[in-house]
């Protein structure tokens, strides 16, 4: 499997890395198993979160013993150093490791989060001190904002990026990454697969792969997935079958896709219109086991959404938002009730 350099980290790092999203859905033996078998077949960079629940703890228990062969890259959505703290110690813990080499600040969106983490004193002086004491070796930012990454970039505090990157959502070709590269930050793509939505997974990585970004962390829960990402690979750049596909499917969802950038926010009624238009998605690739009181009572505002087209003016994709949210919803209300999150 080629390496490429990730960026100013230096690290060389296989271009189909892990991501810890959908180890979340299977059995622990499973999960371990195929992390363990990912860094077999030769797979040296794992991604992960605190949000991921058991993500962290799977990839430390797979990779104990091997610690230093590989690289992991973790988040954490805390947006003040007590957090933050709290869970870089228990990142530690779960991957069973002294170190992370690369600590990234968790979907940051808007101007206030990037201005919060990055005032005097906040999360990234203290993540800069934690990379003085040599616990982290580099910082790194998520996003599902574009416009957001793009002014973290220019900061150049950061020695990677994260983004969502495939053929529908390829604004980060444009501008994003090349830029990233002229800076000597690295990219990391996250969602190659559109978070489960596109049906080529294979046509999704040749695509990838013939651009500029660095690694791809597709979610992987079976040593057989593995096993297709890491053909897909190895086999150059997509076929002229593969565009067509590609193109087809992009005509498929791109009337409904959500690309969870959160323009259409707020709603008047307040309905979380950005969660309940990519939910679906969600549910699939972490686990429909993590729907709770909460994200119902989000679906129940939403059957109840008044059409005022509010969130439907500012969706920079034209969703079909009026008709989206309430049909979602109801759709997601009926799984709540067939999970028995709810009563029947
Ligand atoms: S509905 Fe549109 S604006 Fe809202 S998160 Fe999805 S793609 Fe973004
Ligand atoms: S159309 Fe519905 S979901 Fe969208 S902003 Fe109006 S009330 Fe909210």
């Amino acid at each position: 499997m080629k390496k490429i350099r990730l960026g100013r980290t230096g690290i060389m790092a296989t271009r189909l890395g892990f991501g810890g999203i959908p180890i979340q859905t299977v059995t622990r033996e499973q999960a371990v198993a195929t992390v363990r078998y990912c860094y077999d077949k030769g797979i040296n960079f794992y991604d992960t979160a605190q949000a991921y629940t058991v993500s962290e703890g799977i990839i430390g228990e797979a990779l104990e013993g091997v610690r230093d062969n590989v690289f992991i890259a973790t988040k954490s959505g805390g947006r003040d150093v007590t957090a933050v703290e709290k869970h870089l110690a228990a990142s530690l813990e779960a991957l069973r490791s002294d170190y992370i080499d690369i600590y990234q600040l968790h979907n940051v969106v808007g101007d206030e989060s990037l201005a919060k983490v990055m005032a005097p004193g906040g999360v990234l002086d203290f993540l800069k001190e934690k990379k003085r004491e040599g616990v982290v070796h580099h910082i790194g930012i998520t996003s599902h904002r574009l416009e957001t990454i793009l002014k973290a970039l220019k900061t150049d505090e950061f020695a990677t990026i994260q983004f969502p990157f495939n053929y529908i959502e390829n604004d980060a070709g444009r501008e994003l990454f090349p830029l990233a590269r002229r800076m000597d930050v690295g990219t990391l793509v996250m969602k190659p697969i559109a978070g489960g939505a596109m049906t080529h997974p294979a046509a999704c990585i040749r695509w990838i792969l013939a651009q500029d970004a660095d690694v791809i962390i597709p979610g992987m829960e079976s040593p057989h997935l593995v096993d297709a990402n890491w053909e897909a690979a190895r086999s150059g750049p997509p076929t002229p079958e593969d565009l067509d596909k590609l193109e087809s499917l992009a005509r498929e969802l791109g009337p409904v896709f959500c690309r969870r950038c959160g323009y259409c926010l707020p709603c008047p009624s307040g309905i979380p219109v950005n969660f309940i238009a990519s939910a679906e998605l969600f549910f699939n690739r972490s686990g429909w086991h993590k729907m709770n009181g909460g994200h119902v009572e989000g679906f129940l505002k939403g059957v109840d959404c008044i059409g005022c087209a509010e969130c439907e003016r500012r969706c920079p994709y034209e969703l079909p938002l009026t008709r989206l949210v309430p049909e979602n919803s109801a759709r997601l209300l009926k799984k709540a009730r067939e999970l028995g999150v709810i009563p029947d």
